[in-house]
């Protein structure tokens, strides 16, 4: 066996459990970030069983840049840091990241459903333990696109891709089955970020709070991801409802997941030519639209 089908092997056999794609400067701060992707084995398993598990993607600070400490096997001490930093670095002026409260002189946790101190936080406790390959050192940038042949992928399930240079993104999906993908950086007062974002238009729907985002960022020649009020979900122009909400399953009695249905490609990809997609607000989201 060669040293790429080895490689490749260990991945989607979970030996290797993550590999750092990226590691770089923020496009939207200049600090130093990384880009990850792990449950690659779980993605592939779930490849031939058809259960909707994707490769999952986190861009996240690299750790001893930012003096975030890490344990022994424990997840990172994220906490901190975000206090400190907001994530702005890979988060932007994304309204739902952590807020600037003046008072304290820190940074607040926002409406983002992510918990950062679960799957974010042992996701950089692995990366601040170097237990993951580095493309470009530990193999090469070209093996990044096989890594996720035929899987599917989801591009940031924490952070904003729009951080991350789009080629990566670009050479990641060349060959997987699906992906999905969000940004907030479309409306960015950050310009890196912002054009980066615009050139993800073919990876990456814009995510929206109101009808007038919607209305931006369709102009701009983005498919949207509108969240809508709790419950609204009444038809839409142009617009599909998500088939994976509670709604949908009431409205039609199925559901589906991303993996399946893949239709958060951005621009091209699954999604081609089709219509945008909302989904009403749930739980911590319900209280982030402006609709
Ligand atoms: S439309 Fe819904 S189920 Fe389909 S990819 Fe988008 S979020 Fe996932």
């Amino acid at each position: 066996m060669d040293d790429k089908t080895q490689f490749l092997a260990d991945i989607q056999r979970g030996k290797i459990g993550g590999v750092i794609l990226w590691r770089g400067k923020s496009l939207i701060n200049g600090e130093p970030i990384v880009a990850v992707a792990c449950k690659i084995a779980d993605a592939n398993k779930s490849a031939n069983t058809k259960t909707g598990a994707m490769v999952q993607t986190f861009i996240l600070p690299d750790p001893k840049a930012h003096g975030i400490e890490c344990a022994g096997n424990r997840p990172a001490k994220i906490q901190d840091w975000l206090e400190r930093t907001g994530a702005r670095s890979i988060c932007g002026d994304c309204p739902h990241a952590w807020q600037y409260d003046p008072a304290l002189d820190r940074y607040k946790k926002g409406s983002c459903y992510v918990r950062e101190y679960q799957s974010p936080a042992a996701v950089l406790g692995a990366v601040y333990r170097e237990s993951y390959p580095v493309a470009g050192v530990d193999f090469p940038k070209r093996w990044i696109a096989d890594i996720v042949a035929g899987l599917s992928v989801r591009l940031g399930a924490y952070g904003d891709p729009a951080a991350v240079p789009a080629m990566l993104w670009a050479r990641l999906v060349s060959k997987a089955k699906s992906r999905t993908g969000y940004t907030h950086q479309w409306d960015s007062a950050h310009d890196k970020a912002r054009l980066n974002a615009f050139y993800m238009r073919a990876f990456l729907m814009a995510s929206c709070d109101s009808v007038a985002d919607y209305n931006a960022a369709t102009r701009l020649g983005f498919r949207a991801f509108l969240v809508t009020p709790r419950g609204d979900a009444s038809p839409r122009e142009n617009m599909t409802l998500c088939p994976a909400s509670s709604e949908f399953e009431q409205l039609h009695g199925r559901k589906t997941n991303c993996a399946k249905c893949g239709l958060c490609s951005g621009a091209m990809g699954k999604g081609e030519n089709k219509k945008s997609v909302f989904i009403p607000a749930h739980g911590a989201t319900a209280s982030r639209v402006g609709v």
